[in-house]
């Protein structure tokens, strides 16, 4: 039984680095006249009303996408994941709802681009497949998107973009992650995979983060792209979250120049006490 729900935490610090991140990658998939495979391993409903009563219980959006929405000074790629939420709010100027990966992906795929899209929990499965219902190249499977990603690649088009976005709410997901990147990059070292993951004051996710480019150097074409924000302060449990990460393997390679100028804005508005910062790195490619 899984108990995460990602309505708890939409549009929080850690679903606005990862968006930043999603949507500038599907940007750059779509300059190439060229249909490409997305696959969605962890899709979560698709998208997050922030009326309900999950979203205000901690209301995690206010100090994540919150800090963004009334801003017109932001740079472009910040400014453009902005937008998308903005249109998935359809010009309101109060926000009202926060769009998942999934709808970011319908918002920016062209009609050709295959959108596949994995999710376990019975809850979320209709509210997702009922939202992209319509669009065709699109598949929702009530799978495990760990095991059911090999099957992906290489994909028809041999053009490939993965999201790996688990809660790590049971503690094997780190392996699974490890894991279901080998398998896939062996299939198709092409791949731009991006993992996200949490900045927690315990090893599994730095020992994570150190495999993942270990592996994407010895397996993928292009090396890989590290970045973090941390903006909270650690707390006395040592419990709490901190901030969170993205690795992407085989990165665009306008994405660090990208981040380089983007991330203190976003350490600027999003930090919440003098410690927060931001690491970005890379190899290869
Ligand atoms: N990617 C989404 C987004 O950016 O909007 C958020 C995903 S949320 C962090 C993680 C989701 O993974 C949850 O909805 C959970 O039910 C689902 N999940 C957990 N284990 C899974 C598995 N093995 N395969 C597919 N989905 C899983």
């Amino acid at each position: 039984m899984l108990a995460y729900r990602h309505a708890f935490h939409a549009g929080n610090h850690a679903d606005v680095l990862k968006h930043l991140v999603f949507t500038q990658v599907l940007r750059y998939m779509a300059l190439k006249d060229k249909p490409f495979t997305l696959v969605d391993t962890h899709a979560g409903a698709g998208a997050y009303s922030l009326d309900s009563k999950e979203a205000r219980k901690n209301a995690e959006y206010v100090d994540g996408i919150g800090r963004l929405w009334g801003r017109r000074d932001l740079p472009p790629a910040l400014s453009d994941y902005v937008a998308q939420v903005r249109q998935f709010n359809e010009g309101s100027t109060k926000l009202q709802a926060y769009p998942g990966s999934p709808v970011l992906a319908m918002q920016l795929l062209r009609a050709d681009d295959r959108l596949r899209l994995y999710e376990l929990h019975g809850s979320d499965v209709p509210l997702l497949a009922e939202l992209v219902a319509g669009r065709r190249e699109t598949g929702v499977m009530q799978i495990d998107g760990f095991t059911a990603l090999r099957a992906e690649l290489p994909p028809p088009s041999r053009r490939a973009v993965v999201l790996i976005d688990p809660s790590y709410e049971l503690k094997t997901d780190y392996g699974q992650v490890l894991a279901a990147v080998r398998e896939g990059l062996k299939r198709f070292p092409e791949a731009v995979i991006m993992v996200w993951y949490p900045q927690l004051q315990r090893l599994e996710p730095r020992d994570l983060v150190d495999r993942l480019k270990a592996t994407a150097l010895s397996q993928a074409k292009k090396g890989w792209l590290h970045v973090r924000l941390s903006v909270v302060p650690p707390d006395a449990s040592g419990f709490g979250l901190m901030g969170s990460g993205m690795l992407v393997i085989n990165p665009p390679h306008v994405l660090h120049g990208m981040l380089r100028a983007e991330m203190p804005v976003l350490v600027e508005a999003l930090g919440r006490h003098e410690g927060a910062t931001f690491l970005l790195e890379k190899h290869g490619g």
